[in-house]
């Protein structure tokens, strides 16, 4: 009841101050972005709502609400989510001169109905000194029997991982995609279970000796008030694999406008300054992400953990290969 209140009192004021808000549902779920709304707020006076959940609960949600939804803004952590979005008809294209110079084409709908404002590599985290950067060189490897009871991994129904395996189908197949999945959870040390950084916490304390996480949450560990992830981490050390025919995993945490955006210019002003210098550099320093914007630089900690060459297949492979990859995953047992 009290839900419906709150959405309904947001139609309400969109409608009657339409050009003094920005409604955004997001799936990001870190505090840099408080700061950067903030940053929005404060610059252009224009007041941002945010709608935090999972994308895929965002996406049913502006779904349902049809014509009359209030979304302005769509935010999620990963490619397909954008993808799938767009699928569903639930954004339109961004008409922004300033997005399509600056934001490269492989980071980009084609139809600039989303752009990336971050990328995040999915990495291997290991202790330090461990054998394992001599055995391990790539994602394919992962599914090496060499690797039994190594792996620490969260579940499939997370989309890092369902974008990592859409990656494996693009590069091999789902043939050998299954084969390699079954191979990884015939390699886990555990059943999976937690977040990425569990993972790399599970292996800091001697349980298997490869974790699978995304890239930044090595600088929030690192950046913690918690001296447990502090003191785990400084254990660990980051691996970079490459597809045997590409590069690292890539992915990215991007922005679309929802088709019915009752704020459109404001959506759009929103994105371009999530875009901008100022937001790129915050992204990079406050959330070690890697920054899309060309001339922002990661911050020291991330450039610290080494280069890498980012994989070869494009970013939209990531949603279109989606649904065979939650399928692969089910087939594969891996939990
Ligand atoms: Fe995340």
């Amino acid at each position: 009841m009290l839900k419906k209140l709150a959405l309904s009192t947001l139609v309400l004021t969109s409608a009657l101050f339409a050009s003094n808000e920005v409604n955004v549902y997001s799936h990001r779920h870190y505090d840099t972005d408080k700061q950067l709304f903030k940053m929005f707020e404060e610059k252009t006076g224009i007041k941002v709502n945010v709608v935090k959940a999972k994308a895929s609960a965002l996406i049913k949600r502006i779904e349902s609400e049809g014509k009359k939804s209030p979304a302005d803004v769509l935010i999620t952590v990963d490619a397909a989510g954008l993808y799938a979005a767009k699928s569903k008809d639930l954004l339109q294209s961004i008409n922004s001169n300033y997005l399509t110079t600056n934001i490269s084409e492989n980071l980009r709908d084609k139809d600039n109905q989303w752009f990336a404002l971050t990328k995040r590599s999915r990495v291997v985290v290991h202790k330090i000194g461990s054998d394992v950067q001599n055995q391990l060189k790539t994602y394919e490897d992962l599914a090496d029997p060499k690797f039994k009871g190594q792996i620490m991994v969260r579940s499939s129904n997370n989309e890092y991982n369902q974008s990592l395996l859409a990656a494996v189908i693009a590069h091999h197949g789902e043939e050998y995609a299954l084969t390699w999945a079954k191979g990884v959870v015939a390699n886990m040390a555990k059943e999976p279970k937690g977040n990425d950084r569990y993972q790399v916490k599970a292996v800091a304390n001697g349980i298997g000796s490869i974790a699978i996480a995304n890239t930044y949450y090595i600088g929030k560990m690192v950046d913690n008030k918690d001296k447990s992830q502090r003191d785990a981490v400084s254990k660990m050390k980051i691996l970079f694999p490459k597809f045997e025919n590409g590069g690292t995993h890539i992915n990215v945490s991007g922005a679309g406008v929802a088709k019915y955006s009752p704020n459109k210019e404001n959506a759009i002003k929103f994105i371009e300054f999530l875009a901008s210098k100022d937001a790129q550099k915050l992204f990079a320093v406050g959330n070690y992400e890697y920054p899309v914007l060309k001339g922002v630089e990661s911050s020291k900690l991330v450039s610290s953990w080494g280069e890498f060459k980012d994989d070869t297949i494009s970013i939209n492979t990531l949603g279109e290969n989606n649904k065979a990859a939650v399928k692969i995953f089910d087939k594969a047992g891996w939990k």
